[in-house]
C-alpha cells in the first residue's frame, strides 16, 4: 500500500500516543480526515485515532504514557488524549449493531475492516500506522485521488442508519468535490431528506454552518437546493432564493474577502428580522450568530460615500461588522443580470467602503471617567451624562478632537 511521510506522523507526542496504544497486544491507526487531507496535499487540523483497545484500557494506557484522559463520548468509544497542548479522539473500532437514523447502538470489535465498513464516505475510510504504512481496507484509495465524494454501501441504507450523513455528502463534496455529486447518492439525499427532520437542530447546525464555511460551497448549495436538501434544514431560503450565493463567491475571491459565516448565511435568508430570527430560534444557533445577524438586518445602508466622516460615524454608532455584512450583499446584488442600480453610489465607490469598512479600527473615546473626577465632578451620573455629551461632540468632530480639547469642551455648569 506504502508508506507515507507526513510531518505530523514524527510528532514525538504522536508516536508517544501510538507507543502507549500499541502495547498489550492492542493496536492502533490514524484514520479519517488526517489521512485523506494528507494524501490531497491539504493542512491537516485534526488527527483522529481508531484503537483496538476498548476504553478502559486505551484510558489505562496513555495515562501510564502520561496523557490527560477526557472521556469523550464513552458509548461510543470515544477518549480524547491530552498531552502538550495537542488533543487526539481516540475511538475503539466497532461495529454498528442497532440504528434509527439519529443514534447507534456499537459493538466493540478489532476488525479493521469492519470499522472501515461503518464510516460514512470511502475517502474517509483510509488508515495510517504508526509507520507511517497505510491501510486502505475497502480499496478506496483511487476515490482520495478522484476526490470523488462516495457512501460506504448503499447510500439509501448508510443514510437511513444516520440521515445527519445526507449533509455530511453535501459538506464533504462543498470540500473536495469537482464536477457533479455522486448520482447515487444525489438520488438517495434526495429521497431521503424528510429523515432530516428528526434529527437534533445541533447537529444540523453544526453540520450546516461548516459546509457554509467550505471555501467554495457554491455548487453544494446548488444541489442541495434541486434535491429539496436546503428547503429541509433552511426552509426559509425557499421563497427568498439564493441567487446572491455565486456572485458573493465571485467576488470574495476577487476581492480577497475573508470567508465569513454571517455573510455566507446572510445571502440565503430573507433580510426580515422575523424570519431570520425563526431560522435562529430553530436551529438553536450560539448568541454570537445571532447576534451577528442582526447587526446584519439592523445595519443601515451607509455606503453612499466612500471614506467620509459619515461612513465612520455609521461605522462607530452601528456595527462595523454588520455594515460589512450589508455591503458585501449589495455588491453581489449588483453583479445579478437584472440588478437595478440603487443609490447613487458608484461600484467602485461600494468597494472602497466595504475595504475601509474591513480595516477600521474603532477608535477610544479620548476622555474617562477618571479626568472627571480629577476636575472635581462628584460621583455619580453626572459623569456618565457629561462623557455621553463629550462623546458625541467628539463624535461630531469626526473623532479628531484630543483629551485637552474636549475637556475645554466640559460644561462649566456640570463642573465643580
Ligand atoms: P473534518 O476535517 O471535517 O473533521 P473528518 O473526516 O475528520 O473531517 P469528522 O466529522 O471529524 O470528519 O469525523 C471523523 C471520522 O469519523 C470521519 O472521517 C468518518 O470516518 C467518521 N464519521 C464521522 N461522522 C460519521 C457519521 N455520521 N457516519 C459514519 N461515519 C462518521
Ligand atoms: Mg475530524
Amino acid at each position: 500500500m506504502g508508506r507515507i511521510s507526513a510531518e505530523w506522523l514524527q510528532l514525538p507526542v504522536l508516536q508517544d500516543l501510538f507507543t502507549a496504544l500499541n502495547c498489550d497486544g492492542h493496536e492502533a491507526r490514524v484514520v479519517g480526515g488526517a489521512v485523506r487531507d494528507y494524501l490531497l496535499g491539504l493542512p491537516v487540523n485534526e488527527i483522529d485515532f481508531a484503537a483496538t483497545s476498548k476504553p478502559p484500557e486505551t484510558t489505562r494506557l496513555i495515562e501510564a504514557a502520561g496523557f490527560k484522559a477526557v472521556p469523550t463520548g464513552e458509548d461510543h468509544g470515544t477518549v480524547t488524549a491530552v498531552r502538550d497542548g495537542r488533543s487526539f479522539e481516540i475511538t475503539t473500532l466497532r461495529r454498528d449493531v442497532k440504528t434509527d437514523g439519529r443514534h447507534a447502538e456499537v459493538e466493540f470489535g478489532t476488525d479493521w475492516e469492519e470499522d472501515a465498513t461503518r464510516r460514512d464516505f470511502t475517502i474517509n475510510a483510509l488508515y495510517v500506522d504508526a509507520d507511517g504504512e497505510m491501510h486502505d481496507p475497502l480499496g478506496v484509495r483511487q476515490d482520495v485521488e478522484d476526490r470523488q465524494v462516495r457512501f460506504i454501501g448503499d447510500a439509501g441504507t448508510r443514510i437511513a442508519e444516520d440521515y445527519l450523513r445526507i449533509l455530511r455528502f453535501f459538506r464533504f463534496f462543498a470540500r473536495f468535490g469537482s464536477g457533479r455529486p455522486d448520482a447515487d447518492g444525489l438520488k438517495a439525499c434526495a429521497r431521503l431528506k424528510s429523515g432530516l427532520t428528526g434529527l437534533s437542530v445541533e447537529r444540523i447546525w453544526q453540520e450546516v454552518s461548516k459546509l457554509l464555511v467550505t471555501r467554495d460551497p457554491g455548487r453544494a448549495i446548488l444541489w442541495m437546493r434541486t434535491t429539496g436538501v436546503l428547503t429541509a434544514v433552511v426552509p426559509e431560503s425557499e421563497n427568498w432564493g439564493i441567487d446572491l450565493i455565486a456572485p458573493l463567491l465571485r467576488a470574495e475571491l476577487e476581492q480577497g474577502w475573508e470567508i465569513d459565516l454571517t455573510t455566507r448565511l446572510a445571502a440565503m435568508l430573507p433580510p426580515q428580522k422575523e424570519r431570520v430570527e425563526a431560522f435562529a430560534s430553530r436551529l438553536k444557533i450560539s448568541n454570537r450568530a445571532q447576534t451577528n445577524l442582526m447587526d446584519w438586518l439592523e445595519a443601515k445602508e451607509i455606503f453612499d460615500a466612500a471614506d467620509t466622516p459619515r461612513l465612520r460615524k455609521a461605522l462607530y454608532l452601528g456595527s462595523a461588522d454588520g455594515q460589512i455584512v450589508k455591503g458585501k450583499l449589495e455588491y453581489a446584488r449588483r453583479q445579478l443580470p437584472d440588478a437595478k442600480q440603487r443609490g447613487g453610489l458608484s461600484d467602485e465607490d461600494l468597494l472602497t467602503a466595504i475595504d475601509y469598512a474591513r480595516t477600521w479600527q474603532r477608535p477610544g473615546l479620548p476622555v474617562a471617567g477618571r479626568d472627571l473626577l480629577e476636575l472635581g465632578f462628584a460621583p455619580g451620573p453626572g459623569i456618565g451624562e457629561e462623557l455621553t455629551r463629550l462623546s458625541q461632540i467628539w463624535i461630531e468632530s469626526d473623532f479628531t478632537l484630543t483629551n485637552d480639547e474636549l475637556l475645554a469642551k466640559i460644561s462649566s455648569s456640570s463642573g465643580e
